[in-house]
């Protein structure tokens, strides 16, 4: 496929689409029918290059990989688009010619915020590289009509606005009605018997409609296009048989219900809530998309006998492992085999990811609503535990750990215990969590079955987060290395040969600068207030939460507040605290910290002793969009969560790539940055995980810290006197109680790790030399690497051609 045209072509070809969409010439047109027009444009090449693309793929019989997860994190797809096609310069020349420019077309653009944080990104960064890696591939997700929230501040308390994002975003989905698949819930099930023959019946459910709605993801290059099928909930045409009995409201009524199963993304991030209609959107999503695989596969092979060769499933954490259930009905109700063989074809077919250790993000379904939403599926769940627990007591398994490992087990329907009993491969998201879940909640497991357990550390997708959202580094690094970094990230490693060289240090230096002069522009609109780019950009952008300890990072700056007023002229590099962070609307903790550190800023920004020394800001509604402009601009990476807690991180990647030093603790992928780049190169503090174990079981007594820490007891008694009239005891009071983070406990050597980046900041060329190391050893957290090895080690299966580009 050739996606290159001159300026002139295209300058045509966007005349023609605004003449053809929006009836208008270029004199009339607005930058949304522009933005469209383009939009338009790319969004054809793509549907054009993946046709090309699946084609050869069927010639050749290659294995699918078939990704199936409940967010996927988007962003914006234009400026992705232009540059994986390699046609970002042509497109710029020919809106030149028209006066336009494309950076105010980008701008036109709303994130497709269909996920709540790392899960959902991390999963927009596999589209990308399974299609950079020319693996035929399809996510399958739901489409949700509103996706994250839009966050806003009103005095510090964040309150939340829906975020209808389709009016500029239904340009990229292609919808195709004529491929709608039904999805069956409720009814009850019904059992014959006829002599030798036994047959389940599912009768009398409600019958919802599910459309596909695709949208494209270019892989770098082009050669390789993967596609994103989105499920859109709809009731039936008219139930015509609720018609004929009479039964018109009811009819209505399961229509609208119908509609609201892909109204809105549910916005809690590592928290599962156990909501009926969660359960709802989770069977929608993988009943439509096993029912699409199926057909797919019939359709090409008219076998299912060969659907672990030619199909590889994986479900991203536990809320797509209905897969499992879902799979076996269609084999058994629908395809005649047996349990067995059934069984063995599905839990060849499927892997699964686990993503979080932590207790109130297992997902446990209640039994009885299980069961009334999905009567079979429940039926089916019954016979794998049956079985499970009889294979486990016949191989001679102590029954209360058979019990611990069951899917189905005090009322609930277990997940976690499910999706590991029915995936032949089980993997975490970095070494240090995929040897936590060994040890802890998939212990058991472990020790009947340890070759399912795998790790892959994750990854981010390093053409956006480098190339398209630093262009000035990556055109630093293609003139000093060349550009095959930019398919192969490992080659960043050439970058280490330039060390020493001070002209390269204070390149870089410069870069970095106009990075935070451009955030700093941002923040000037939207917070107003003016920040020093010579400070330090010390910067915290993930969820919020308890663990992810943004707590522990504002209460350090209250201490050096409170020192910096006792001690007016201590040295001190100047610094700029930076956070943006969205709490899941119902997390009362998590918005109080928003609040906490809100009124921190009110504080010290309006004291004019400190301000010219410090600044703290609150940046609103962070972003897949907002990640792009901030994350560049960050001299420090703050990835501070109790070591243990974190499953890898994927921020901690995109900031070191950026050539921002990592301020952490030993946890998730922080432990593989520091085998990568050394004690030298990041700042390393805080309580290893054996640690944090050894002082839990010794007792952890927060009060004895405030108690010897004249910085911990400044700080903690300011708090509890409240800012600016705002009562924080609660938080005040979970620090110095049974605080399951541990805050105050790595609070001394957070201190002293910042004390340190204060030092060594004050060097430039000892600083620059550091952000260098971290740009150069960022190559194995590519995407392209992670993807890699799940091809390799779980999906066994091979990319599509061997590239020839380059
Ligand atoms: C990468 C990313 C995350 C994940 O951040 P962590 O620090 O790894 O939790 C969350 N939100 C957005 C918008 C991201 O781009």
């Amino acid at each position: 496929m050739e996606y290159r045209h001159s300026a002139q072509q295209i300058k045509k070809k966007i005349l023609a689409k605004l003449e053809h969409n929006f009836g208008v010439g270029l004199e009339n047109a607005t930058n949304d029918q522009l933005y469209k027009s383009v939009a338009l444009l790319a969004r054809e090449m793509m549907e054009q290059g993946r046709s090309e693309f699946m084609a050869e793929a069927e010639k050749k019989q290659a294995k699918q990989v078939y990704y199936l997860c409940m967010e996927f994190l988007l962003g914006r797809s234009l400026k992705n688009t232009l540059f994986n096609l390699g046609i970002e310069e042509a497109f710029r020349e020919a809106l030149q010619q028209m006066d336009v420019k494309l950076e105010t077309l980008y701008d036109c653009e709303p994130d497709a915020g269909l996920g709540n944080g790392g899960l959902g990104r991390l999963a927009a960064c596999f589209m990308d590289a399974l299609a950079t890696g020319q693996y035929p591939s399809t996510g399958y997700s739901l489409c949700y009509e509103y996706g994250i929230f839009r966050q806003k501040l009103v005095d510090g308390w964040q309150t939340e606005l829906p975020d209808f994002w389709l009016p500029g975003g239904r340009i990229w989905l292609h919808e195709i009605p004529e491929k709608a698949v039904e999805v069956h819930f409720r009814g009850h099930v019904e059992e014959h018997w006829d002599s030798s023959y036994h047959e389940t019946i599912h009768k009398d459910y409600t019958t919802i409609l599910a459309i596909p709605c695709d949208l494209f993801i270019a892989g770098m290059g082009g050669k390789g296009i993967s596609r994103l099928r989105l499920w859109k909930s709809k009731g039936q045409a008219f139930d015509m048989g609720l018609f004929n009995s009479g039964n018109y409201m009811r009819a209505m009524e399961e229509n609208a219900m119908a509609e609201t199963i892909t109204k809105v993304l549910y916005p809690d991030d590592n928290h599962s809530e156990g909501k009926s209609l969660r359960l709802t959107q989770q069977y929608f999503l993988v009943s439509a998309s096993i029912q699409d695989i199926i057909r797919t596969h019939l359709f090409q092979y008219s076998t299912l006998d060969n659907l672990p060769e030619k199909v590889a499933i994986h479900m991203n954490d536990t809320h797509p492992v209905l897969a499992i259930p879902e799979l076996m009905r269609i084999m058994l109700d629908e395809c005649g085999y047996d349990w067995d063989r059934a069984w063995d074809l599905t839990t060849r077919t499927l892997a699964y990811t686990n993503h979080t250790v932590m207790k109130e993000a297992l997902e446990c379904w209640d039994q009885d609503l299980f069961r009334m939403q999905l009567p079979r599926i429940y039926q089916i769940v019954e016979e794998i535990n049956r079985r499970f627990c009889q294979q486990m007591h016949d191989l001679g398994v102590d029954g209360y750990k058979v019990g611990r490992m069951a899917p189905l087990n005090d009322g609930y329907v277990k997940m976690a215990n499910l999706a590991v009993v029915g995936s032949h491969c089980v993997n975490g998201v970095s070494t240090l969590h995929s040897e936590i879940l060994k040890e802890t909640v998939f212990h058991d497991f472990y020790t009947e079955m340890p070759d399912k357990f795998t790790n892959v550390t994750n990854g981010i997708a390093h053409r956006r987060w480098l190339n398209q959202s630093n262009p000035e580094l990556a055109a630093l690094l293609t003139e000093k290395i060349g550009k095959e970094y930019i398919y192969d990230a490992s080659q960043l490693k050439k970058l280490e040969a330039y060390k020493e060289d001070k002209t390269v240090l204070q390149e870089l230096a410069k870069i970095k600068r106009r990075n935070k002069e451009r955030l700093a522009a941002y923040i000037a609109r939207e917070n107003h207030l003016t920040l020093d780019p010579n400070s330090i950009f010390d910067v915290q952008v993930k969820r919020m939460h308890e663990y992810k300890r943004q707590h522990l990072n504002a209460l350090n700056i209250l201490a050096t507040y409170l020192w910096l007023k006792s001690h007016p002229n201590a040295d001190f590099t100047p610094h700029t605290y930076i956070f943006g962070a969205k709490a899941a609307p119902g997390y009362y903790f998590a918005k109080q910290m928003i609040r906490f550190i809100y009124e921190l800023g009110e504080v010290i920004n309006h004291d004019p002793a400190v301000s010219s020394r410090m600044k703290v800001v609150y940046v609103e509604d962070y972003r897949v969009t907002l990640a792009e402009l901030m994350i560049p601009a960050a001299d420090i990476s703050e990835q501070i969560s109790l070591a243990g807690t974190e499953a890898s991180g994927t921020s901690n990647m995109k900031f070191m790539i950026n050539g921002a030093v990592t301020l952490g603790t030993l946890d998730g992928a922080n432990v593989e940055i520091h085998d990568s780049v050394g004690d030298d190169n990041m700042l390393l503090f805080g309580m290893t995980t054996p640690e944090v174990e050894a002082l839990r079981a010794a007792g952890y007594h927060p009060d004895q810290i405030y108690y010897n820490n004249p910085a911990v007891h400044g700080a903690i008694d300011f708090l509890r006197g409240g800012i600016n009239g705002v009562d924080f005891s609660d938080i005040a009071n979970s620090l110095t109680g049974n605080d399951p983070y541990m805050v105050l406990a790595d609070f001394e050597s957070y201190q002293r790790a910042q004390a340190k980046a204060m030092q060594l900041y004050a060097n430039p060329e000892t600083w620059q030399r550091m952000c260098l190391c971290n740009i150069a050893n960022a190559g194995r957290f590519a995407a392209d690497r992670a993807i890699r090895e799940y091809a390799e080690r779980i999906w066994h299966c091979a990319p599509l051609t061997e590239k020839t580009e380059n």
